[in-house]
């Protein structure tokens, strides 16, 4: 379903101009207006959801069936060393635009896009602990 205030909404139906790579039933991929790095795109889902766990499994897998060859179509335009499959949820994870989207970003070594990673520890027991009560969730 289409949310008429949502800008990706409005990009997937066409009525907000986008360089398009992919549109398709269940997606639509495009180039991200203020990239990060060279060759930045972004995945989206054609129908409005805010954020991933919104998403049915249907959807997800319409979606996501595209990553593997977008990423690699990417690499071959760009040829990026990596590339990075971010995608946020929420304001708080830096969500900025409340259509879920799958950011692809080609990395460089020395590129411009950082991150903090604080790799932290956990002993086995929590962790074991964590997985039960997720998976009790499912
Ligand atoms: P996020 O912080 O994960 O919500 O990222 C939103 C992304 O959407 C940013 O990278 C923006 O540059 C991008 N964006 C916003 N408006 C447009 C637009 N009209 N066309 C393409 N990308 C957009
Ligand atoms: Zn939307």
């Amino acid at each position: 379903m289409k949310n008429p205030d949502c800008i990706f909404c409005r990009i997937a139906a066409g009525e907000i101009p986008a360089p398009k790579i992919i549109d398709d039933q269940w997606a639509v991929a495009f180039m991200d207006i203020s990239p990060l790095v060279r060759g930045h795109v972004l995945l989206i889902p054609k129908g409005h959801a805010i954020t991933v766990d919104e998403l049915s499994r249907e959807q997800a897998a319409g979606l996501l069936g595209h990553l593997p060859s977008l990423v690699k179509a990417v690499k071959a335009v760009t040829g990026c060393q990596g590339v990075n499959v971010l995608q946020n949820n929420g304001i708080v994870a830096h969500q900025l635009v409340m259509h879920v989207h799958f950011h692809i970003i080609p990395r460089n070594p020395g590129d411009e896009f950082h991150f903090n990673w604080p790799a932290g520890k956990i002993a086995p027991a929590q962790a074991q602990h964590l997985a039960e009560q997720i998976k009790a969730k499912l």
